[in-house]
């Protein structure tokens, strides 16, 4: 795709900025309104979240340490309304918990401050990328089914709590049941950007999604093959190590 049609591309994106240094804001906008997006901004976490629920933008650019309500705060109410409006958050902690952290909270992703426009460009595309409209409708495999218009997922009819991440993530399986999905594809279709080679993080979110799945309950559902990855798959009646899976 060329600039120009890239540029044209955007024009329908709104991007909304709540960022409460002015000229760390106004920069982001400059770089966001030449490549053609939308730009609406707040100041604080009040506000922000006011500007989400009012206006409905497209992408929420959201910094963590905000007067009247912090980032963390206004991504966790923006959950808890169950609206799915991506959010990336942006960050001066860089350590891994804090980033961890903050995708518990439902962000779709984090920057860590200072970024390069570059970085930033790329992360809006790949999260903008990831929720195309159109992806609605329900997906079923044998006992599990998903909405992913209301983003409600259930086992054996009951309703499962999953954080915006394990509820991706378990989108992702139900698209290619059946089948070994490696670390890094599962990365690159939850989390939209390339994997970065020693992160745990798909171990830790899978080990999330068999206890939500209740296994033990209903029966295995996600397997692991050592250099393969991990599989949806039921199998009546067969032991829960029958594969030989770690955890
Ligand atoms: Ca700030």
């Amino acid at each position: 795709m060329s600039a120009v049609e890239s540029k044209a591309k955007n024009q329908d994106t709104t991007v909304l900025i709540i960022e409460d240094e002015a000229q760390i804001t106004r920069l982001i906008e400059l770089e966001l309104k030449y490549e053609g997006y939308d730009v609406l901004t707040a100041t604080d976490g009040l506000e922000g979240l006011k500007a989400i629920k009012d206006k409905s933008p497209d992408l929420v650019l959201l910094d963590c340490m905000l007067p009247s309500m912090s980032g963390e705060e206004v991504c966790k109410q923006v959950r808890a309304d169950a609206k799915d409006t991506p959010i990336i958050m942006i960050t001066a902690k860089d350590s891994i918990d804090d980033k961890v952290k903050g995708l518990d909270y439902g962000a779709d992703d984090y920057l860590v401050k200072p970024f390069a426009t570059e970085e930033l460009l790329a992360r809006i595309r790949a999260v903008l990328r990831r929720k195309p409209k159109s992806e609605t409708g329900t997906l079923q495999y044998k006992d599990l089914w998903l909405d992913q218009f209301n983003r409600v997922a259930r086992r054996s009819n009951q309703e499962l709590e999953l954080r915006s991440k394990e509820f991706s993530l378990l989108r992702v399986f139900m698209m290619y049941p059946e089948q070994y999905l490696t670390r890094e594809f599962l990365f690159s279709k939850v989390w939209g950007y390339d994997f970065i080679g020693e992160s745990n993080v798909i171990e830790v979110y899978i080990r999330y999604l068999r206890s939500k799945l209740r296994e033990k309950q209903f029966g295995k559902l996600i397997h692991t093959k050592r250099g393969e990855g991990y599989m949806l798959k039921a199998i009546e009646g067969a032991p829960l190590e029958e594969d030989g899976s770690d955890d």
